[in-house]
């Protein structure tokens, strides 16, 4: 199949691909994205910065946000990609290695790999009469037919500034460059954050560092890796019929049962109910903090010489600070006129359609509470309806792209998430799977059906020659 039709330059030397869809980047999003394109046989060319794909799970990657310890917070049996699971002998939680080989393992059996131009960074995006001018690292401009924007949005630091730390003597890092406990030994380190990622370096300084701090501002609830014997997710799946207020009481004094009083361990008592905030599951750092070798401190007052100094008032030597404090979310090779940003996220329709710009999408500028893989796919496969409905000239395309513009539904299963930028585009798993199953059903539209994607397995790739897009070494 010639999926990439035109190659041809104009007199500006912008090579014409008006009839394919760009996709920058291939993580997650992008791959699952390239699959549901190519299986429903819409011309797609992916650019990716790196030399292979995998996303942040390479921590090879510069700037991925990745650790030697990470391991996966969903379980594998609730965040695989639709019909592809995580092998047997993975264990419940994988580590980034097995996360990483898992996406690769992915491209290659749905011979991705063909349709990704490697080492070529999008610098570039700008529309022009209903298309899109790409530029690219090489320093080549593509007019495409459409952008599904896949880039991550855990590239760019946020890095606050701390009082005081003209003066401090230690270092600071932010997280994104912390990758191995070795840089802890024979250091007093103080870590800022309690997000799944401040959690997962703390205990590393626990167990590595002469003494680890974890720096807090407000209260968690900390969910165990297994409740019962069973990986959390798992255990909670079958309970999505309860009511959510009713899952909240009960998950709520399980976890007071299994957990215990985290005040006595010196952190601030939750100021929300479970399931409020972005889960923390991470039972490590409450072992570390009942040995001590983490030790909770409250937020940061200011930094002095070789010293912090907390809000309580207490004071310790620290030589290193790391800042786990997150990711501002960017698409930095688009002007901000294309998006509309409330609170530091794009607002688009079920996080996906730009409500002002036509063919003009997004995936993965969202977080859920549970695995992402099924829903990318799911996400995935609407965009791909959509643009097949577009390009057939079929009805259901007006209705959709009139519900673009004015459907808002709200995604949140009637939990009330904390009011912070990350969770405006905080979405319940549920409540979206149904939400966009109805209206899926209503384009008529089909949802994702088993072995939909086997005839990918053996196709061959594109015919185009591809001078420059295998510089990942992986033979094909
Ligand atoms: C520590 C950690 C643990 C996590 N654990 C889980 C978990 O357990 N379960 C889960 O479901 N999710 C988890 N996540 C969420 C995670 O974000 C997703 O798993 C996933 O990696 C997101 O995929 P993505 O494709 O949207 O983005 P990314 O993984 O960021 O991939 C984006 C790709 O785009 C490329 N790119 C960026 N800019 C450009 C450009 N200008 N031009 C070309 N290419 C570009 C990048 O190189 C990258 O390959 C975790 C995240 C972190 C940080």
């Amino acid at each position: 199949m010639d999926l990439v039709k035109n190659n041809q330059s104009d007199s500006t030397g912008i090579i014409d691909k008006s009839e394919t869809i760009c996709i920058v980047g291939a993580g997650p999003a992008g791959l699952t994205m390239a699959r549901s394109l190519l299986a429903k046989g819409i011309p797609f060319q992916v650019f990716e910065k790196h030399n292979d794909v995998g996303g942040i799970w390479d921590i090879s990657n510069p700037g991925s946000p990745m650790y030697e310890s990470a391991h996966f917070i969903s379980s594998k049996y609730l965040s695989s990609y639709f019909d592809f699971p995580m092998p047997e002998d993975y264990p419940d939680y994988p580590s980034n290695r097995q996360i990483l080989k898992y996406h690769r393992d992915f491209a290659k059996t749905y011979n991705l790999y063909p349709w990704i131009q490697f080492n070529t960074s999008i610098i570039e995006i700008k529309e022009k009469d209903g298309c899109w001018i790409v530029e690219t690292s090489s320093k080549e401009k593509y007019l495409f037919g459409g952008i599904i924007c896949a880039s991550g949005i855990t590239w760019s630091p946020n890095q606050p500034k701390l009082e005081g730390e003209n003066s401090f003597t230690g270092k600071i890092l932010h997280s994104v460059n912390y990758k191995s406990p070795s840089l802890f030994h024979g250091k007093r380190v103080l870590i800022v954050g309690a997000g799944n990622s401040g959690c997962d370096i703390a205990c590393d300084a626990g167990a590595n560092a002469e003494q680890g701090f974890i720096s807090v501002r407000r209260g968690y609830h900390f969910i165990p890796k297994h409740i019962l014997g069973q990986p959390a997710d798992v255990f909670g799946d079958g309970a999505h019929w309860i009511p959510n207020w009713i899952s909240q009481l009960v998950f709520g004094k399980l976890l007071k049962f299994l957990v215990g009083d985290l005040t006595k361990l010196g952190l601030p008592a939750p100021d929300h109910k479970i399931f409020e905030t972005h889960p923390i599951i991470n039972d490590q750092l409450i072992h570390n903090l009942r040995h001590g070798d983490v030790i909770a401190k409250p937020d940061i007052e200011k930094l002095e010489g070789d010293s912090v100094v907390f809000k309580d008032g207490s004071k310790e030597k620290i030589d290193l600070i790391i800042l786990a404090t997150g990711y501002n979310w960017s698409i930095p090779y688009m002007e901000r006129k294309y998006f509309e940003w409330k609170n530091g996220r794009p607002d688009l329709y079920l996080t996906l359609f730009n409500r002002n710009f036509e063919n003009l999408y997004a995936l993965g500028y969202m977080e859920t509470d549970g695995g992402a893989y099924k829903m990318f796919d799911e996400m995935a496969n609407l965009i791909a309806s959509y643009i097949e409905a577009k390009r057939k000239k079929n009805s259901s395309y007006l209705r959709f792209a009139n519900l673009i513009k004015t459907d808002r539904p709200l995604l949140n299963g009637k939990i009330q998430y904390l009011n912070t930028g990350r969770h405006s585009v905080y979405v319940n798993q549920v409540a979206y799977k149904n939400y966009r199953s109805k209206i899926q059903k209503k384009m008529g539209w089909f949802d994702l059906k088993p072995g939909q994607f086997n005839s990918l397995k053996s196709s061959i790739g594109p015919s185009i020659s591809h001078d420059q897009t295998t510089s990942s070494g992986i033979s094909q």
